[in-house]
């Protein structure tokens, strides 16, 4: 049992004023955590019991599948330089030097440290399979930290990864992690979807992530209320509605056309009196494309896709094997597309003939291949075409999806209106391949006595993400409250005055019988004013309160449940029963709401 009055508990009535989203402000407000620095945080007593508890639901369900290791933060460069990344991983990746001068990185990830391990020490294809894990902290020099915990520089992951001999194999690691990762999510009570993710360009080839819906996320989650299709936006794909094309004019071939003035796509749509949909956007960039030696080389790329659609980046980098994007500038786009922004088009251009080969890529989003009658700028201020086809009056690089799904669109496998929603990636898992077996150099015997690279695939939880998800789920005006499972304590005693004598001897008795019965309890036994306690009992997060006042000398008390505010009136001889009782029945109505997951 602890005693509020002698703990540091320090609860604020405002919170932060760049604070945006709800857990930022209630972590703060609750006395979770403290701001050190931009995407750094101290986490005090009642964070770090939370903290505690998420990681021990980890480590449990993880010790089913595989064995815990803990690996140094601190990386010596030249094996980051053996994968490659330690130039693709750029700005994201902390750097110092030792006393000799020698470059070190801080770890933002841990497949070069394990694979280093797996090629020193593994030898046969009996040793495998291996499933080796860590809860250990990362570091990464994020762009934009943000929102509280959601995006640190410094931050607690679960990450494991699985050598294999084979793709059977590897296929069962994942299959492994995918329920150990389902068992844990829903153990911390969240609300999670599993979705489809983007590879990266990596080469691996499966990957999903699981997700919290929640407006304080920063991904985009494409579904199908029918038929439970779901995809991060980075991989989603759409059916589109059939297109009524215009009517050509003319002799139905490309014509000139002067357009002073016209460079914005609504200008250009009403100036010929045609649908978004049937002018030719387009988005053109420079793409970092890393050559040998992960050196960087930039590449331009001109995206075109329909007039109402925006491109996905990460679908276009993807398309490129680009790390990275920048728009091109007013001079590259004079020396690349020989327009200027708002009148450029595909038509003439000097384009590549595979991808990267040194001439301008162009990418054809498949939104608009088999279309006619189209408008596009002439690369010529002032001037568009119409009457344009793909085929016919311009080639390309490459055909490829690279824009952003919109809701409403066709689902991709049963044709029904997607939903678009945001939410937070709490986990990610990842069929990896051989990219780093093969850069790397791990070799074992395989039965026939050939040396094979063992196939890998890489695992990762976010411990803060957890519970900044389960905040974000659940939250009101005056506080949060958190499942049972990886709350601080699982019940407040509020004794409402500690002057009266038999009040608090009450508190006492009903806090003790809680505990023996399993509860782990936090006694308010501070000299405050009843208000005052119940304002921080609803604050910090705990998900039942047992309210000792006036009935305590009838014998009985209050138990309340933060989620709803229901409330039950107990006898104190059965508070620990009536408590037990209680919160059974909102943990299994946690499970059902928990099963709406894919
Ligand atoms: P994101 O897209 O959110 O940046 P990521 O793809 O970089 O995530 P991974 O490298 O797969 O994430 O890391 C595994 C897990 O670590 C993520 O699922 C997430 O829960 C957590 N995580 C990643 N970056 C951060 C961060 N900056 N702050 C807190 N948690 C993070
Ligand atoms: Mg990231």
């Amino acid at each position: 049992m602890h005693f509020w009055s002698k703990l540091f508990i320090p609860t604020l009535r405002e919170a932060p004023a760049d604070a945006e989203v709800a857990s930022h402000k209630l972590l703060v407000r609750a006395g979770y955590i403290r701001q050190l620095g931009a995407g750094i945080y101290s986490y005090l007593f009642l964070g770090q019991r939370s903290i505690n508890r998420i990681i021990a639901i980890v480590r449990e369900e993880m010790d089913r599948i595989g064995q815990e290791f803990l690996l140094p933060a601190l990386h010596p460069a030249d094996l980051w330089r053996e994968s490659g990344r330690w130039t693709t991983m750029g700005d994201n990746m902390f750097r110092l030097e030792d006393r000799k001068g020698a470059e070190l990185g801080l770890g933002m990830t841990h497949e070069e440290v394990m694979t280093d391990i797996a090629r020193r020490e593994l030898r046969s294809y009996k040793q495998l399979p291996q499933i080796w894990y860590q809860i250990q902290t990362k570091f990464r020099d994020e762009p934009r930290p943000r929102s509280g915990l959601l995006r640190v520089r410094q931050f607690i992951m679960k990450d494991s990864y699985s050598f294999d001999l084979d793709q059977a194999g590897l296929d069962r690691s994942y299959d492994l992690h995918d329920q150990a990762y389902r068992n844990i999510f829903t153990r911390c009570g969240l609300r999670f979807i599993a979705v489809e993710a983007h590879s990266g360009a990596m080469g691996g080839s499966q990957s999903q992530e699981f997700m919290v819906y929640t407006g304080a996320g920063e991904d985009l989650i494409v579904s199908c209320p029918k038929c439970g299709y779901a995809a991060n936006m980075e991989k989603a794909a759409s059916r589109l509605a059939p297109v009524q094309e215009m009517e050509p004019t003319g002799d139905g071939m490309p014509e000139l056309v002067s357009t002073p003035g016209k460079a914005a796509i609504a200008d250009v749509t009403e100036f010929f009196r045609i649908r978004a949909s049937s002018d030719i956007k387009c988005v053109a960039y420079m793409a970092d494309v890393p050559g040998p030696e992960g050196k960087p080389s930039w590449q331009p790329a001109a995206a075109f896709l329909r007039g109402d659609h925006s491109v996905n980046e990460t679908k276009l980098m993807s398309v490129l094997g680009a790390t990275d994007l920048r728009p091109m500038q007013a001079e590259e786009l004079e020396k690349w597309l020989h327009g200027p922004a708002g009148y450029l088009g595909p038509v003439g251009l000097d384009r590549a003939e595979k991808i990267n080969d040194g001439k301008v890529n162009v990418i054809l989003d498949k939104g608009l291949n088999d279309r006619r009658n189209l408008v596009c700028g002439a690369n010529k201020l002032d001037y568009h075409y119409r009457n344009v086809a793909p085929g016919r009056d311009f080639g390309w690089t490459v055909v490829a999806d690279i824009r952003d799904v919109a809701e409403g669109e066709g689902c991709p496998q049963c044709g029904q209106p997607l939903k678009v929603a945001r939410a937070v990636e709490v986990g990610h898992i990842f069929k990896l391949g051989y990219r780093y077996t093969e850069s790397m150099g791990a070799r074992v015997l395989d039965a026939s006595g050939r040396e094979v690279k063992p196939i890998m695939g890489c695992y990762g939880v976010g411990i803060e993400r957890i519970l900044t998800a389960a905040i974000e789920q659940g939250n009101d005006a005056n506080g949060f409250w958190l499942p049972r499972s990886i709350a601080p304590f699982d019940v407040v005693v509020t004794v409402t005055n500690m002057a009266d004598e038999a009040l608090r001897s009450a508190g006492r008795q009903v806090a003790a019988d809680l505990e023996a019965a399993g509860f782990d309890v936090l006694l308010d036994d501070r000299d405050e004013r009843a208000g005052v306690k119940f304002k921080d009992a609803d604050l910090i997060g705990i998900p039942y309160r047992v309210t000792v006042g006036r009935k305590a000398a009838e014998g009985s008390v209050e138990l309340v449940e933060r989620a709803t505010g229901s409330m039950r009136v107990a006898a104190i001889v059965q508070v620990a029963a009536d408590l037990q009782a209680f919160s059974a029945a909102q943990q299994l109505a946690g499970i059902e709401s928990a099963s709406g997951t894919v």
